[in-house]
């Protein structure tokens, strides 16, 4: 039997472990210590934002975010369906509603097309989800925001590094969100990161992140005693998580272009498939860097993708679907709204694969992957 490829594996620089030791030696462990600092100067200069935050994870900005534009009963948010539930999470938290618009066929990213007529007398904001790290057309986006006054909330989870006309995803809306789970690129466990891109929110940020108090001005020595502020949680991670982001940050453009070497070899190897028309590939528009976090094929809809992933897991190679669109979950049916057909959604989540892709994957798996992918769908033709 082949050795197993497998989906995902974290990729550990070394230098963790020293900056940790650091960490341990400064003795500060709890959050906004020396490494905290550290990283949001660093993610400040790297992503171009005014004020970048540790959180605890991109679900923790995204909560941060609703907050921050006091989302309220009944007001809505307009997103994907085809998202990690936390997009939609943050907002019902607050009583907000998500109205869903469907994808582009090309990028799967919110049709910016669609956006206009989903806005309604209670519409707040528009939240879009670049997927894969591809950016979605934020232009056309933040036109229809600004003619409409709403606020743009990016969930940029997976496009740390990614641009979107040279402008880092995460720095073009009023907000942004990162994410730095192991299953990204640029990781530390369990950790994120809210962007604030108009100063109107900075102190409130803050405020939020620190229990609703103003800690953070205590700090810099802007007040003589810290008090509560408004209403806010506790959003900030320990010291010893920063020390760890701070050693992947350090690498993050070596991480980044090792990822991006291996996307581009499946795209490569996997052109015939897709002259044969038995896969499409991904397609990334001209004004968009995309950052090698993901590589996906859509099946044509010939194939049962349920075969083709157990196919591939009998040839030792673990590959995954996607995203059920939120609004054919439980949760998306009680708690969320549709606005026209989300067809394309539906159709492009039920073809879905996901290839195995990490830092250091070996060019033989690769192509060990595409072979057993291509003789799959071949032989299938014959059947099906
Ligand atoms: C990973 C991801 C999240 C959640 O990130 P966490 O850091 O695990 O909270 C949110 N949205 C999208 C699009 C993601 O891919």
């Amino acid at each position: 039997m082949a050795e197993i490829v497998p989906f995902n594996k974290p990729h550990m620089t070394g230098k963790e472990l020293y900056t940790i030791a650091q960490a341990h030696f400064n003795s500060v462990l709890a959050g906004d210590g020396p490494y905290t600092r550290l990283c949001h100067k660093r993610l400040e200069e790297m992503c171009h934002s005014q004020k970048v935050l540790l959180t605890h994870s991109c679900t923790a900005a995204l909560e941060m975010q609703s907050l921050l534009l006091a989302i309220g009963e009944g007001d809505e948010v307009i997103m994907p369906s085809y998202t990690f539930v936390s997009t939609a999470n943050a907002v019902v938290l607050r009583g907000g509603v998500p109205v869903f618009v469907d994808i582009r066929a090309d990028t799967l990213n919110i049709d910016e097309t669609l956006v206009a007529q989903a806005i309604g007398k209670k519409t707040r904001a528009i939240a879009p989800v670049h997927y894969a790290g591809v950016g979605c057309e934020m232009d056309t986006l933040l036109a229809i925001a600004k003619q409409h006054n709403l606020m743009v909330i990016e969930d940029a989870a997976q496009g740390f590094m990614a641009t979107y006309k040279e402008r880092p995803l995460g720095s073009i809306g009023h907000l942004g969100a990162l994410s730095f789970h192991e299953t990204k690129n640029v990781i530390c466990g369990e950790g994120g990161a809210l962007l604030v891109n108009d100063a109107q929110f900075s102190l409130k940020a803050e405020i939020i992140r620190e229990k609703g108090t103003d800690r953070s001005r205590f700090f810099r020595g802007e007040v003589d005693k810290y008090t509560w502020q408004d209403i806010g949680s506790s959003y900030l991670p320990g010291e010893l998580v920063a020390a760890f982001l701070w050693a992947q940050l350090e690498e993050a453009c070596e991480i980044t272009a090792n990822r991006l070497a291996s996307w581009e070899r499946y795209h490569t190897l996997l052109a015939d498939l897709e002259a044969q028309e038995l896969l499409r590939r991904p397609i990334v528009p001209a004004e968009c860097r995309q950052n090698g976090h993901m590589y996906y094929i859509l099946l044509h809809p010939r194939f049962d993708r349920q075969r083709v992933l157990s196919g591939l897991k009998e040839n030792g190679i673990h590959a995954v679907f996607h995203y059920v669109p939120l609004h054919t979950a439980p949760a998306g049916r009680k708690y969320c709204r549709v606005h026209g057909s989300l067809s394309v959604t539906e159709d492009s989540a039920s073809r879905l694969i996901r290839l195995p892709l990490w830092y250091g994957i070996p060019e033989a798996m690769q192509i060990r992957t595409v072979e057993v992918l291509g003789s799959l769908l071949r032989n299938a033709w014959g059947i099906l």
